[in-house]
């Protein structure tokens, strides 16, 4: 690996060193295994005395390329790719923590993490406290002597809120506790937790980083004296990622920082647009002037993201009818794909949620989530306006 200055050219130009036949772009290694020299080789490879894959899933060179690369971009020392984003929330926690430890965790959290927080680790013993994104001011006095690690995800999911990493990082330092840090929304081309004092980055990479929709993958990146304890636990549990899709984020990643400018261009233009179209109640997007945090997204992010969020105005059903308006955007969960996805999150993603508990993590009944794509920004905004314009309620005549 060289040393490239800048964040294309380290997105471009990493690429594994294997070459057995000169090949220009890396080839996918689509094997289970990898043979020995000799039997002083294979001692001195499963003594960990020299580097070099043994076993998928513990390594492999696909794989490495692609958390190679995201370390970089990152800036962080060490990582490891996993199965799914779930798979690295759940063992970013479970690889560091045990029985009596607690998490300090931001409420505005993706739904399965919320689950894994709120239902599977109590069951070992790890408790948890949530705190307010927009509440700062409470974290500190959450902390318990059994606090080991703080989690949280910025921008929020759907509330577009920012947490200060700057801050966060403090916190983290002064309590000497490990900060973990969801990077999923933002990518590392807007923002690099770790240059604020996160010790562990978690990402989906089923989101920006495949960026088209194909495959679900995910990898934690951080301190190697961290990042060593997670690994010894993926080695032997197998949350491993297949060769192919760790191909497929490699390649991906180097399309990454175009593909975010222009998700970010057409984002901006979009929430620019809507805000003050008289059938939407609000609309909210980190880099608008009248997002309350707008200058903090803009302190601590490169742009301000490719997720859109607005309310439209008669709720609930009002929600429902736009969707069934729309006639090219995607009615999907899936967000970071090249096509501009929408979501109802109050009856999909957080729909295990209380109203109450919705509204606490700023989902209202008539929040419309949109992941935008890379399609034209005026056939985007069209759809939106054209759906907004025919689910409009019909003036009863009396
Ligand atoms: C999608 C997502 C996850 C989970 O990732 P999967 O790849 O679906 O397992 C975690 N965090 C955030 C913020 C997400 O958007």
């Amino acid at each position: 690996m060289s040393d490239y200055k800048h964040f294309e050219s380290k997105a471009i130009r990493t690429q594994s060193d294997n070459r057995l036949h000169r090949e220009h772009s890396a080839p996918i290694f689509m094997t289970s295994s990898f043979t020995f020299e000799d039997a002083e080789q294979a001692r001195a490879m499963f003594a960990d005395e020299i580097d070099g894959s043994i076993y998928t899933r513990f390594t492999n060179p696909s794989n490495n390329e692609f958390i190679d690369k995201l370390c970089l971009l990152e800036e962080a020392e060490s990582g490891i790719a996993t199965a799914s984003g779930m798979a690295a929330m759940f063992s970013s926690m479970a690889g560091l923590l045990k029985a009596g430890d607690h998490i300090l965790a931001s409420r505005s959290v993706f739904g399965s993490t919320h689950q894994l927080l709120t239902q599977i680790f109590p069951k070992w013993g790890i408790e948890h406290t949530y705190v307010d994104i927009d509440k700062p001011e409470t974290w500190a006095n959450e902390i318990k002597p059994n606090t080991r690690m703080i989690f949280a995800e910025t921008p929020s999911n759907p509330g577009l809120d920012i947490i200060d990493l700057d801050w966060l990082g403090g916190l983290a330092a002064e309590h000497d506790l490990i900060l973990n840090i969801d990077n999923c929304f933002a990518t590392p081309f807007l923002q690099q937790p770790v240059k604020h004092g996160a010790h562990i980055v978690t990402h989906s990479a089923t989101k920006f980083i495949d960026g088209q929709g194909r495959t679900i993958g995910g990898a934690i990146v951080g301190k190697e004296e961290l990042i060593q304890h997670i690994r010894f636990f993926t080695r032997h549990t197998g949350p491993s990622l297949s060769p192919f899709n760790g191909w497929i984020f490699s390649k991906s990643l180097e399309t990454l920082p175009v593909r975010m400018e222009k998700h970010c261009e057409n984002a901006l233009k979009i929430a620019e647009y809507l805000e003050g179209h008289e059938e939407l109640v609000s609309v909210k997007y980190p880099f608008l002037k009248s997002h309350p945090q707008v200058n903090l997204a803009k302190k601590q992010m490169r742009y301000g993201g490719a997720l859109v969020t607005f309310i439209v105005s008669g709720g609930y059903d009002r929600a429902g009818t736009f969707l069934d308006n729309l006639k090219m955007l995607s009615l999907t969960a899936n967000l970071g794909d090249t096509r501009t996805t929408v979501t109802h999150p109050s009856s999909t993603t957080h729909s295990k949620l209380t109203l109450e508990e919705q509204k606490r993590v700023g989902i209202e009944p008539g929040l419309i989530r949109i992941s935008v794509g890379l399609e034209n920004v005026n056939d985007i905004l069209e759809d939106i306006v054209g759906a907004l314009e025919a689910s409009k309620k019909k003036k009863v005549l009396n």
